[in-house]
């Protein structure tokens, strides 16, 4: 009977498998098709300038509206697009996406001339094998166009230090992503051309109360401070965790205090509502 009830689980637990991967492959497929079918857009989550209270630029983000399953989050189908190689063609369209929004937005409105619009990158964007013409050395982002890695982006792609590097002498600013939450952040630092250091939401989110979290995002920023970083925090929401951030040194961040992510129109009714040289908002 014991081994009747093990074959029995083994036989449930090969069925609910066998149903992930069938959700996956179809994930994957439909996705391919979203890329040329015009289903993936951008949102722009507004930067602020903590002190001054203006929008200094924005960061990308990918959305998906699937037409049976609606909006598809970027966690559920950014990793399958990096495992099945996905996001070589997707984090082209990304860039090319996000440099045409940004040449336009500046182009059109001389108070944005300084507006950036950051893009996260993915490691296998990074390695050589990549499509040539897909290739960021061989086509470079638009001007105001900057990067975001992770820690774990750097170390899936052992070539990334020289691709970064030659990306860097073009002028393109690039950030470390969600930075503390990784393995390695220090000698990503030594290692890498980086130019701003993003603050993991998971410290932003304990303040203003988290002693060792205040102690870490203070640290940070005096890391940034002599190291002569921009350090950005990430997931501001409440005006508490804003005026510690401040306290702490912090000049920059993003959150729903702000704004959302928001479809280009908004961003750009946002960017003109908030670059006023005399305190903005
Ligand atoms: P990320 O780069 O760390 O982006 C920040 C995430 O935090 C975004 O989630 C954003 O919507 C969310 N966020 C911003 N402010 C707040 C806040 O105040 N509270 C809370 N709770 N969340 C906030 P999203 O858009 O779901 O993206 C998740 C992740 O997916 C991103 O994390 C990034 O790693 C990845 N991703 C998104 N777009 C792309 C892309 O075009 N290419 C690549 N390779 N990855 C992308
Ligand atoms: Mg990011
Ligand atoms: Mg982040
Ligand atoms: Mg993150």
């Amino acid at each position: 009977r014991a081994k009747q009830a093990g074959k029995g689980r083994a036989a449930l637990f090969d069925e609910s498998m066998h149903a992930e991967v069938l959700e996956r492959l179809t994930l994957e497929r439909d996705l391919r098709r979203a890329l040329e079918e015009g289903e993936l857009t951008l949102h722009y989550q507004p930067i602020m300038d903590l002190t001054a209270l203006r929008c200094v630029g924005f960061e990308a983000l990918l959305r998906w509206t699937h037409p049976q399953r609606g909006p598809v989050p970027p966690a559920r189908f950014i990793p399958l697009a990096e495992a099945s190689g996905l996001i070589v063609p997707l984090g082209r369209w990304v860039l090319d996406e996000a440099g045409r929004q940004l040449t336009a937005w500046r182009a059109a409105h001389p108070g944005l001339s300084e507006l950036t619009v950051s893009v996260n990158v993915s490691g296998r964007q990074l390695h050589r094998h990549a499509q040539p013409e897909e290739h960021f050395l061989n086509r470079p982002p638009a001007p105001g166009i900057e990067l975001e890695v992770t820690e774990s982006t750097l170390l899936d792609a052992p070539e990334a230090q020289a691709v970064l590097r030659a990306l860097a002498d073009r002028g393109v600013c690039l950030s470390l992503d969600d930075f503390g939450t990784g393995y390695a952040s220090l000698s990503a630092l030594e290692r890498h051309p980086i130019t701003t250091l993003k603050i993991d939401r998971s410290f932003v989110a304990a303040l203003p109360d988290g002693v060792r979290q205040r102690g870490i995002v203070q640290g940070v920023a005096m890391l940034a401070q002599h190291l002569r970083l921009r350090v950005i925090a990430e997931g501001i929401e409440t005006p508490e965790q804003l005026r510690t951030l401040r306290d702490l040194g912090c000049t920059h961040g993003q959150g729903f205090l702000f704004a959302r992510p928001l479809p280009a129109g908004a961003a750009l009714a946002f960017a003109l509502n908030h670059v006023g040289k005399a305190g903005g908002g």
